[in-house]
């Protein structure tokens, strides 16, 4: 059993997560830089270019890349920070075995041997599937494909999924449905090109900073832009229109939309005739989605969907580009559909300035939901359960039909199998499901009945505390490899250093685990290029199609866009250029998107709306950004933003304490009021972990067809602290060595823009 072996105090005053406020050697020394190393931030999904300076096998500071086509130098503070990670005294160097006294040191063979043990004892006793494998998409393309193959043939689990089930899923499930390929229908560089540009559920001045360099040349253009979202983000006040919907209504706003571009006749009838399926049954479907219908559902004013659908209507080009704010739903694919049909209704794709794109998340958010990493898929996007797809692997792989599992469990329902003891024992390389999964309680739990957890990482995570073995890993800039980018360019990862004292390659370790469990005949390969050479067999003929790239190009161009069939193919940065989509049949398929409610609205007993979403400072479950002082800094904890009309209401005022109360949970933590929210909503970030993990509050209910968790609507309740739980907030900010939470909202209204 992994319940804790200690109070987290001593977790943390072991492990961190300390705070380090200066690069390895100190701000004082003036390291000889040795060599600059071109690769990417290895953050969010835009993977900007940036040069490491490395001296004695250290990562001492970083220059801009210049040259790198999509950021040109720029980066987020996140990525200028992004070094101090490498050398962090907290990184993990030796392989740790639990014990009642928490861990122990010991060797990569002792280590490993005991992994091979209970994969044996848990599958012999339980079956195959009782050992599950969940897997980050923070990996390379390299190490997302050996983590499928891995589970498949060493692990022999059907059992495996990914943390990108939380990211990309119902994006990807859309993309398939409309399109038949999944990636963002067209590079960035299309974007200053558009009269119009629609951005649904992204705060992308946040989350992709470096993005907005792209929406500003349009903007300097002329263009005009509308933003979607409960929030006025920073985009948001900058935008023409603002529709500020209420969360988990974001349908009925595009069925609305679409109503009134029909009724106007801003339509590309030749377009919806000809390249598309379904458009009278569309048409059909929303006869009855008039501006007032919708604004009893979402809230937004009748005029102003009246308006956005006249700019989006009447422009010749235009964007569209929506993120988790409207996929993290039950209902997240048909969101996704419903933005997809604005964009098919006009014909406006597969030409210049007239575009279509989600905005992948996490760093690797494109190319790990490529490789047969997910519970459902094969490499090149091919689908597990089809006869063909599967045979293409299996050749590849040098495999029968019968050594390769079937479908899998998706994540969420893996911790569900967990509970009810179906699942035995868990490998879980580079996710921290204490932070990242829905229902944190519902997660703790399960964790604590697992049998057997053995967790791959560099950091000791949340989730690795659970652990009863930690194999220490390696960071992006100490492994050779590749990432696709959120507009499907497939980029060069290099090693600028070595992982640190006992730690090893994810790669190594991987390996080293499937020699032991026998399976070393499958794995042979002598180098991490070798692995990217057999993705590319793997890939051929898939949608996902990476045939023609090769490392080298990849360095000689800066990148190649997949699909790219052969080594004289171009690469494809903008799709649909033939007004062709994937299907067999060439069309593009529209889909009708019943409005449904979500699966908890408020009521009389938890009568707000709650949702989450991410800070500029900080990287998904905060693993790596929790650790560097100037992330910290500004953004030391999470806030529960307030409109002040909620607030009065409410009888509570700024920076003081509340607890925020759903029926899975509470946390308690500082109120920033503010006039940017809608007044029937709170927000807050989900960064931090523990009680001050906003994950606690959220339900764990599915989207039907991606399973994506509905992370972003809730019913929840606001009321001012007890004096005991306030007393418990400042002694768990001071344990996380966390300013104080009041100090903390104090901060956070400084640096607000
Ligand atoms: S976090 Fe994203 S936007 Fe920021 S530097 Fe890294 S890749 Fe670029």
């Amino acid at each position: 059993m992994a319940r804790l072996s200690l109070p987290i105090a001593d977790y943390v005053r072991a492990y961190g997560p300390h705070i380090s406020d200066s690069p390895v050697r100190g701000w004082d020394h003036k390291p000889t830089v040795e060599k600059l190393v071109k690769t990417h931030c290895c953050f969010c999904g835009m993977q900007c270019g940036i040069q490491l300076q490395v001296a004695g096998n250290q990562v001492v500071g970083f220059e801009p890349w210049e040259e790198f086509p999509f950021n040109e130098g720029r980066l987020c503070p996140k990525g200028v920070k992004r070094y101090m990670q490498t050398h962090h005294p907290d990184r993990l160097t030796s392989p740790l075995i639990r014990t009642e006294a928490g861990f122990r040191e010991a060797s990569w063979d002792e280590a490993l041997d005991l992994v091979v043990r209970k994969v044996r004892e848990i599958q012999a006793k339980q079956g195959k599937n009782a050992f599950a494998m969940m897997s980050g998409v923070s990996l390379s393309n390299e190490k997302s494909y050996l983590v499928g193959k891995f589970a498949r043939l060493a692990l022999n689990t059907a059992n495996l999924d990914y943390n990108g089930r939380f990211c990309m899923v119902s994006a990807g499930a859309g993309n398939k449905k409309a399109f038949g390929i999944d990636r963002t229908a067209n590079s960035w560089s299309d974007l200053p090109e558009a009269e119009v540009i629609l951005v649904a559920g992204s705060n992308v001045s946040e989350c992709f900073p470096t993005l907005m360099h792209y929406i500003w040349q349009a903007r300097d253009r002329g263009a005009r832009l509308i933003v979607v979202d409960p929030r006025i983000t920073p985009i948001g006040r900058t935008a023409d229109l603002h529709l500020a919907v209420r969360p988990g209504t974001d349908s009925a706003l595009n069925q609305a939309l679409l109503a009134e571009l029909i009724v106007h006749g801003w339509i590309d009838e030749t377009f919806v005739r000809t390249r598309c399926s379904g458009w009278d049954e569309l048409v059909a479907s929303v006869a009855t989605c008039t501006p007032e219908w919708a604004e009893a559902i979402t809230g937004v004013p009748a005029d102003q969907i009246r308006s956005a659908a006249r700019m989006w209507g009447q422009a010749k080009t235009s964007f569209l580009l929506h993120a988790r704010g409207v996929e993290q739903h039950t209902k997240g694919v048909d969101n996704v559909l419903s933005l997809i049909n604005l964009v098919l209704a006009t014909g406006r794709l597969g030409r210049k300035g007239c575009g279509y794109g989600t905005i992948t998340g996490q760093g690797n958010g494109q190319g790990g939901r490529e490789h047969g990493h997910k519970c459902d898929q094969l490499p090149g996007n091919r689908d597990i359960e089809n006869p063909v797809h599967r045979a293409h692997v299996c050749k590849v792989w040098g495999i029968t039909d019968e050594e390769l599992p079937h479908k899998g469990k998706t994540a969420v329902e893996i911790f569900e199998d967990i509970h009810e003891g179906a699942i035995g024992g868990l490998l879980n390389i580079c996710c921290n499901p204490m932070v990242s999964h829905p229902d944190l309680n519902y997660v703790r739990a399960a964790l604590e009945r697992l049998p057997f957890l053995c967790v791959i990482d560099f950091f000791m995570s949340e989730t690795a505390r659970y652990a009863d073995v930690v194999l220490p890993g390696s960071l992006q800039e100490e492994e050779e490899g590749t990432t696709t980018t959120a507009e499907a360019r497939v980029v060069r990862i290099r090693a600028a250093v070595s992982p640190p004292g006992e730690a090893r390659t994810d790669t190594w370790i991987l390996l080293e685990l499937a020699r032991r469990l026998g399976r070393a005949d499958k794995f042979t390969y002598a180098d991490n290029q070798e692995i990217f050479n057999e993705l590319r067999r793997a890939s051929s003929g898939g949608t996902t199609d990476y045939t023609g790239i090769t490392w080298e190009r990849v360095e000689r161009e800066m990148g190649v866009f997949w699909p790219c069939p052969s080594e004289g193919h171009p690469g494809t940065p903008r799709l649909f250029e033939d007004q062709r989509s994937y299907h067999p049949d060439g069309l593009f398929h529209l889909h009708t998107t019943a409005y449904r409610p979500s699966a908890e609205v408020p009521d009389a007993e938890y009568p707000i709306y709650w949702t989450s979403g991410r800070s500029v400072f900080h990287y998904l479950s905060g693993t790596q950004t929790r650790r560097i002082k100037f992330l910290v800094d500004k953004a030391p904890g999470p806030l529960c933003e307030m409109h002040p009309e909620l607030a009065t209401r409410l009888g509570l005022v700024d920076r003081q304490l509340v607890t925020v109360e759903t029926r899975r949970g509470a946390l308690t933590v500082p109120l920033a009021v503010v006039e940017s929210i809608r007044p029937d909503t709170v927000f807050v970030p989900y960064h931090w972990p523990e009680a001050l993990a906003a994950n606690q509050l959220t339900v764990r209910a599915l989207d039907p067809v991606s399973k994506m968790p509905e992370f972003k609507v809730a019913a929840c309740r606001v009321r001012a602290a007890t004096a005991d739980e306030a007393t418990r907030a400042r002694a768990l900010f001071a344990e996380l060595r966390l300013e104080a939470p009041e100090d903390a909202a104090r901060t956070r209204r400084q640096v607000a823009p």
